[in-house]
This record gives C-alpha cells, sequence and structure tokens, in this order.
C-alpha cells in the first residue's frame, strides 16, 4: 500500500509521520519511510535545484514541472519497486504538494498541475492521502501570510490561505482518496485519527 501524508506548515507532519511509521512498523508491516521533493538520487538532486538559488530562479511553469520530474523519478526508483516487492511505502508530501502549493496557491491552477502530474505519476497514486488541517488553519495561515517570507519561488498575496483552501478542495474532489485529519489535540489522538483513516487498508 501507498500512503501519502500532507499539510500546511504548523501542523505537526513531521511528529505525526514519524509516530504513523512506529505505528504501522509495530504491526508487522515492512515500511518505506521516503518524502518529497526528493525520496530518489535524481529527485534529491532537483531538490537542491529547487531549493537553493534565488527565491525568482524559476518560473511557475519550470518550478512545477521540476516538481513532477522529482516525482517521476521517486516513483520509478523508489515508490512503484518497493510497492512491486510487497512492501508499503508512507511519503512525507506528495502529489497533492504541488496541487496546493504550485497550483493552487502559485499561479497554474490545480488541474493544470494535476495533469502534468498524471503523466509522470501514471497509475502510481497513492491508495490513500491523509492531509493534517486545523479548523483554524485558515486564520493561522492568514497570520503567516502577514509576516512569513518561504523558501521556494517568489509568493503571491494570501499564499498559505490560498494552500489551506486546496488541500480542503482537492480532498472535496477525491474524499476516496484524501482524507482531512484534525491536527488538533495531543500527538497520541491525531496518531489514533490517522491509524483509523487507514484502518480498511491494514492487513
Ligand atoms: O514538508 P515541509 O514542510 O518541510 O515542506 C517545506 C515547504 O516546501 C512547504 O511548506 C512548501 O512551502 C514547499 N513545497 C512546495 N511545493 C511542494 C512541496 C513543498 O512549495 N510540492
Amino acid at each position: 500500500k501507498f500512503i501519502s501524508l500532507e499539510g500546511g506548515e504548523g501542523v505537526g507532519k513531521s511528529t505525526q509521520l514519524a509516530a504513523l511509521a512506529d505505528a504501522l512498523r509495530a504491526q508487522g508491516i515492512e515500511l518505506v519511510l521516503t518524502r518529497e521533493p526528493g525520496g530518489s538520487d535524481g529527485a534529491e538532486k532537483i531538490r537542491e535545484l529547487l531549493l537553493t538559488g534565488d527565491e525568482d530562479r524559476w518560473g511557475a511553469e519550470a518550478e512545477a514541472l521540476l516538481f513532477a520530474a522529482a516525482r517521476a523519478d521517486h516513483v520509478d526508483k523508489v515508490i512503484r519497486p518497493a510497492i512491486l516487492a510487497g512492501k508499503w511505502v508512507l511519503s512525507d508530501r506528495f502529489v497533492d504538494s504541488s496541487l496546493a502549493y504550485q497550483g493552487g496557491a502559485g499561479d497554474l491552477g490545480i488541474q493544470a498541475v494535476r495533469a502534468i502530474n498524471a503523466f509522470g505519476i501514471g497509475e502510481w497514486f497513492p491508495d490513500r492521502t491523509l492531509v493534517l488541517a486545523l479548523a483554524e488553519g485558515g486564520a493561522r495561515a492568514r497570520a503567516r501570510d502577514n509576516e512569513m517570507s518561504d523558501r521556494i519561488g517568489g509568493r503571491p498575496a494570501n499564499y498559505h490561505q490560498k494552500v489551506d483552501l486546496a488541500f480542503r478542495q482537492i480532498a472535496s474532489e477525491e474524499p476516496a482518496r484524501l482524507r482531512i485529519i484534525d491536527a488538533s489535540g495531543s500527538p497520541e489522538e491525531v496518531t489514533g485519527r490517522l491509524l483509523d483513516a487507514i484502518a480498511d487498508l491494514l492487513p
């Protein structure tokens, strides 16, 4: 099985990634833990191209294609071989980050970014995508938009609010694959919600 974990900033994604991996391994699942952008040798090289250099080094189209190219290599070299070998894959971010960040929050729109990524991913979409989100996510995003600058690209106005909205929109469009998970409460509570949302996939 292939699970991806998504979320805007400040929702505890790293903590939950580790906890979910521990919980799955404790059930005897052989798990490949990976991340984006990156996850394969070639994709990590592309990650460097994306994360270093001037903020305005890439135009929106080139940036989205680089993310998609990195993802295609990640699928080809890491994700597909692991799944074909009977392992589970848990990825820290996957295609839905591109749909939300490059598509929803960038200038490109979700549909265009979905199209270039579908070409790269083929049939290897996640079985389940868990999107960590806070009910007050919109308010937090607004606060961040007022105070923060980011690592990739020149950020349009209301960037984080658009990311938050885009994740919710994508989730409503593909309810079988994506689940919005309430990221409030104790870490243990959140991990419990994540496990509930993949219970039907467990052996
Ligand atoms: O996973 P992490 O929070 O470390 O991601 C760092 C940042 O990389 C995100 O907050 C986002 O700004 C950016 N990113 C992006 N497009 C992606 C994946 C990540 O802009 N497809």
